[in-house]
């Protein structure tokens, strides 16, 4: 799947790796299906925010191709915390959806902590429910792992880019991406193992950091924020972020710099983003094969936990 592009670099294609994921679980979609469960994701999006209507309607895509049933559910931006919670709470009761996404970012007066705590740790696809957020620092896999870092892990397992030992620096501490990555990047396992570091903004000397870097993975938002100068000559460069400069999408990485350094690095669009949409389909596929397990029907046989 990766292809080479320049004379140093080979970059690692984010949206051939996510098609491939994906297909994977079509099998066990048929599978469920013929048992009578068809894997069902409910969106909640609240107010009319642009970026989250074009991530909503990507996901909704998703799930069409893949035959995972999917309902939107748009809540005006003064509905009030109450609302949404309310919504969520049936949701949680209906039986078919397996998974509920509530879309961020949600209105300032909200409590995130309140909203991601009320959706069922079983429907919870995204990964940001308490339990499932403890289930991830505990290395248990009865969880459900967060998109983004999930994908990020996906994509490189599939680059064939080695963990184990490696020194990882990843530059944000946010909660979506930097710290859960950094928890499933050390822990004992496959496709892990790694020696992480976690950069914010006090951390001294970030460039150095960087600069020891086997695997440098940038989830800041800043935008292209890491130079080539930043980056150890055959590192993979993994690049998280999403700004918007002059209408234009790019992403924390000097792409064009960076590539005559990186050993491998991912394009910004088309690296981490189809991985997280491939995350949330396969949690979604996941949550169905539980909910079948749980009615002990044959099909949860499909996927091993
Ligand atoms: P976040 O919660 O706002 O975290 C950003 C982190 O970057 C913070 O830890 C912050 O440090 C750090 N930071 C910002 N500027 C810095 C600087 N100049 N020097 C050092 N550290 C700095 O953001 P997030 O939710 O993790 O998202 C990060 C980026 O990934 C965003 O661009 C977001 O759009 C993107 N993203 C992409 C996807 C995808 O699917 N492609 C998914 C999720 C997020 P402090 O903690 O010290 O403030």
């Amino acid at each position: 799947m990766p292809s080479k592009s320049s004379p140093s670099s080979t970059i690692i294609d984010g949206r051939a790796i996510a098609a491939k994921v994906q297909g994977g679980w079509l099998q066990v979609i048929n599978c469920l299906k013929q048992d009578g469960v068809q894997p069902g994701l409910a969106f909640v999006r609240v107010g009319e925010d642009p970026a989250s209507k074009v991530y909503v309607g990507r996901k909704e895509k998703a799930c069409a191709e893949l035959g995972i049933f999917s309902e939107t559910y748009v809540l005006p931006e003064n509905c009030g915390e109450g609302k949404l919670l309310e919504l969520i709470g049936k949701l949680n009761a209906d039986p078919r959806f397996h998974g509920i996404l509530v879309q961020a970012p949600l209105p300032g007066d909200f409590s995130e902590a309140r909203v991601y705590s009320s959706v069922r740790p079983e429907k919870d696809v995204d990964g940001f429910h308490p339990v499932n957020v403890g289930k991830l620092m505990l290395g248990d896999a009865t969880g459900f792992r967060p998109c983004t870092p999930a994908g990020i892990c996906e994509l490189l397992a599939q680059a064939e880019v080695k963990t184990g030992g490696a020194e990882v620096v990843i530059l944000g501490r946010g909660n979506i991406v930097g710290k859960p990555l950094a928890a499933m990047l050390c822990q004992k396992g496959p496709h892990a193992n790694a020696t992480v570091t976690i950069c914010h903004s006090a951390t001294r000397d970030l460039k150095a950091h960087c600069q020891r870097a086997d695997i440098l993975i940038a989830a800041m938002g800043v935008a292209e924020f890491v130079k080539a100068d930043m980056v150890k000559a055959g590192a993979t460069v993994i690049d998280v972020g999403v700004n918007r400069v002059a209408g234009k999408l790019v992403g924390d990485v000097d792409f064009s710099a960076v590539q005559k350094v990186a050993g491998k690095i991912t394009p910004n669009p088309g690296g981490v983003g189809p991985m997280t949409i491939a995350m949330l389909m396969g949690n979604t596929v996941e949550a169905a094969r539980r909910f079948a397990a749980r009615k002990n029907l044959s099909s949860h046989k499909t996927i091993t936990e």
